[in-house]
This record gives C-alpha cells, sequence and structure tokens, in this order.
C-alpha cells in the first residue's frame, strides 16, 4: 500500500509539471491500454476511468456528475463520464488535489465499449488541441482472434497509432526499448497470475475484488512495463506468500475475515460507498475468490502474455483480449471456469447502472451457471460513482437473503455427505 501511493503520487507530481518538464500527455483507457507504447515514447499517462472511480471514493464524483448533467449529459450516460467531463469542467483537479494538464494525445484504444467512442468525441471536443489516434479492435464475436484481426490491429498501429505518437511526442519509436518495456510487462503479467492465483488457498490469503482492485491498481493505470511495476508485484507476492504459509485470511479494514463463503463476483464494485459495501460482504464472512472485473485490464490468468518478439503483434492480442471484448459465451466460460478452479460457493452479479458493457446479458449469463453448475447465484444492483444509485438497506437485504441461501446449501451438502 505504502509502496503503490509512492507510485500514484510520484504519477501525478510528473503530470502536474509536464509543463515545465516538456512530457507530453496521453489519455487513454484501462481496457486495452497500450502502456508500453506511452512509456516506449517517454509519454505521461491519465486515465480518466481511475480519476472517475478515485473521486467516487473521494466523495467527490456526485458533484462532478450534476455538473455534466447541468451541461446536458442525461441521467442514463455512463457515470464514469460524466465524473470525468464534470471534473474537467470544474477545472480538471485530479485525486491528489493537482491540476491535471490537458492531453497533447487522445488515445482511443476501442475494446468492446461504445462508451469509449462517445466519450473521446466528446473530450475531442473539449480539447480541441489534442491529436486524436483511433485504434478499433475487433469484438471476438466468434470467440476466436483470427490472424486477420491480428493483421488488421497492427496495420492500424503502424499507420494510425505510431504516427501519432511520433509526431506528439517528436520522437520515432525505439524498437528496442519498446521490447524492453515489453520485457518487464511481461515478468508483471506473470506475479499477478501468480498473486490472484493465491485464492485457490482454502482459506484464501487476499480478497480477489475488494483488495484485488486495488492490487490491480499500478497495471492499470500506466505502470505495467515499468521496473516500477515488477518489483511492486514481487513485493506483493512475497507478502501474500507469507500469508498463505501462515493460512492467514484477507484482511478488511476491520480486521481479519474469517473466511465462511467462496464467492465468484461479476461486475465492477461501487466507488462512492466503497467500505460500506465490502462490509456487506466480510460482516457475513463472504470472500471473492475471483471476478472478472479484476480482469478488465488484461486476462493474465487465461495465458495472456505481451510478447518482445512480435512487439505489434501482440499488443494487437492484447487488446483483442480484454474482457470487455470477449462475447457472452466466453464471458459465461471465463466465470463458470473461476466458480470450478477457485471452489466458489457461489456467483454473485453485481449490475451496474451505468455500464452497458458489463450489464448486458449478465442474467443470461447468470442463470446459465446456476443451470450449469448448480450452485446458488445472486443479483444486485448499483452504480460506478453515483452516489444516487447505492441503496445500502436494498443492498443488504438482497446479500442477507442469498448468504441465507448459501448457508441453506451448505447445510443440504454437508447432510448429503454424512448420508453417504
Ligand atoms: S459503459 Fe462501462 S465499460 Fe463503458 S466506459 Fe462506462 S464504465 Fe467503462
Amino acid at each position: 500500500m505504502i509502496l503503490q501511493k509512492e507510485m500514484i503520487a510520484n504519477l501525478f507530481d510528473e503530470l502536474s509539471n509536464a509543463s515545465d518538464t516538456g512530457k507530453k500527455v496521453v489519455y487513454t483507457f484501462v481496457p486495452g491500454n497500450l502502456s508500453e507504447l506511452i512509456h516506449a515514447f517517454d509519454m505521461l499517462p491519465v486515465y480518466p476511468e481511475i480519476n472517475a472511480l478515485q473521486s467516487g471514493m473521494r466523495k467527490m464524483s456526485g458533484e462532478y456528475i450534476r455538473e455534466a448533467e447541468k451541461y446536458g449529459y442525461s441521467e442514463d450516460v455512463c457515470t464514469y463520464v460524466k465524473c470525468d467531463i464534470g471534473m474537467m469542467l470544474k477545472g480538471n483537479v485530479g485525486p491528489t488535489g493537482k491540476k491535471l494538464p490537458d492531453p497533447d494525445l487522445l488515445l482511443l484504444s476501442y475494446t468492446g465499449c461504445f462508451t469509449f467512442m462517445k466519450w473521446f468525441e466528446n473530450l475531442g471536443k473539449l480539447y480541441p488541441h489534442a491529436e486524436i489516434a483511433m485504434l478499433h479492435t475487433p469484438y471476438q464475436e466468434n470467440g476466436k482472434i483470427t490472424p486477420e484481426m491480428t493483421e488488421y490491429m497492427v496495420k492500424q498501429l503502424r499507420e494510425e497509432v505510431i504516427p501519432k505518437m511520433e509526431k506528439v511526442s517528436g520522437k520515432k519509436l525505439d524498437e528496442e526499448k519498446l521490447k524492453h518495456v515489453l520485457e518487464n510487462a511481461v515478468k508483471v503479467e506473470d506475479s499477478i497470475t501468480n498473486i490472484f492465483n493465491f485464492t485457490k488457498n482454502v482459506p484464501s490469503p487476499i480478497d480477489a475484488y475488494f483488495a484485488g482492485v486495488y492490487y490491480i491498481g499500478p497495471i492499470n493505470i500506466g505502470f505495467r512495463g515499468t521496473l516500477q511495476a515488477v518489483e511492486y508485484y514481487e513485493e506483493l507476492y512475497k507478502e501474500i506468500n507469507y500469508r498463505a504459509k501462515q493460512g492467514l485470511g484477507p484482511v478488511s479494514p476491520e480486521g481479519e475475515i474469517d473466511e465462511k463463503y467462496r464467492l465468484v463476483v461479476e461486475g465492477p464494485p461501487n466507488w462512492t460507498s466503497f467500505r460500506e459495501f465490502w462490509k456487506l460482504f466480510y460482516d457475513h464472512g463472504a470472500v471473492i475468490v475471483a471476478s472478472s472485473y479484476t480482469k478488465v485490464g488484461g486476462m493474465y490468468d487465461l495465458g495472456f502474455r505481451h510478447d518482445p518478439a512480435r512487439p505489434l503483434d501482440s499488443l494487437a492480442e492484447y487488446c483483442m483480449n480484454c474482457y470487455t471484448n470477449l462475447n457472452l459465451i466466453q464471458r459465461t466460460d471465463l466465470l463458470s471456469k473461476c466458480i470450478t478452479d477457485f471452489k466458489a460457493d457461489g456467483l454473485l452479479v453485481n449490475s451496474i447502472k451505468s455500464c452497458n458493457s458489463f450489464s448486458a446479458g449478465q442474467l443470461l449469463m447468470m442463470r446459465t451457471i446456476e443451470e450449469k453448475l448448480e450452485i446458488p447465484v445472486g443479483f444486485i444492483e448499483s452504480d460506478l460513482v453515483d452516489p444516487r444509485y447505492f441503496s445500502f438497506s436494498n443492498l443488504k437485504n438482497r446479500l442477507d437473503s442469498f448468504f441465507q441461501m448459501l448457508e441453506q446449501r451448505k447445510i443440504i451438502r454437508n447432510q448429503m455427505e454424512t448420508a453417504l
């Protein structure tokens, strides 16, 4: 936690000094992020979704969302977008209290969510001096990445994205440097996979959702190909390995959790009441052993690795492998695999009001998994950063019923095992 705070504070310091140092600034998205290319050009990344979720955790998103709605954005628009635009309209002061620089480049890596496109179309109007580069990622409609899809993306990288980055940074792409950054990315991807695999232990030494969102922080905010990230994840691995060896459970804000239920969660968390939301789980001894949300920035556990020997091909494959770019059958299979591999007792869906990209098809996935695996499933609703859509009592009622169902199922299973 200390290391991560330092890394983030340094990044935001660098961003606020960008006009003095002359470093160019790229606004981009987490899914399908091209961090390694950004580092290869010595540019600095800004992730609007990360700023939005941090504003949510700092209880500032409600004000930003209202500002964007006053400006004309409808109530149905993704609240990350409204929070980001509202923050910009209010002076663009970032989560550390320092003003964020305007973008020199809007790098739209489009991976499955149409909102990304509309979001950057609007940022393009608000920052008319920024260059815009768009990388279109073909959707995995048939659940496969074909050579033609990779070729289509590499062509865009060569002909659209890299030339724009060269123009903005004033540098030619240094391929050796990119390879080196990708080597670091591979080490980080190995580490994060090993870290999340610790939840196969019973009890799990970590919570893969409520703590997991912190663990994926450095990867998702642009550190993936850096030496700092390699060191951070080595340190994190050591700490969790120690907990696993001691047979310790996850740590919540109120102490160690005594694991009673193991869950897989589909969908992002609520950020405006993150602590209260987590408490609804750990009060019942519920530990999340896997979640789709922690895979949003990359599917490393399924084997994807950047490849320094095929830099552009692997950047393309990374984008196409993002969770939001998978079809519903792939997402259902992935959740089923998590439930089986991590010995989960149930599946919980947190349906996010403003995120169509995650919410579409969630009920179908949930019912399919319930039938296939015969496990208890639960469905709750909240929002990312709009505090108007977090109803504590509603969530508590639904979760209490879900945990009762899990308890009943455990009793029946134990009785059957005894009878056998
Ligand atoms: S709709 Fe969902 S995936 Fe798309 S930008 Fe908003 S939060 Fe992200």
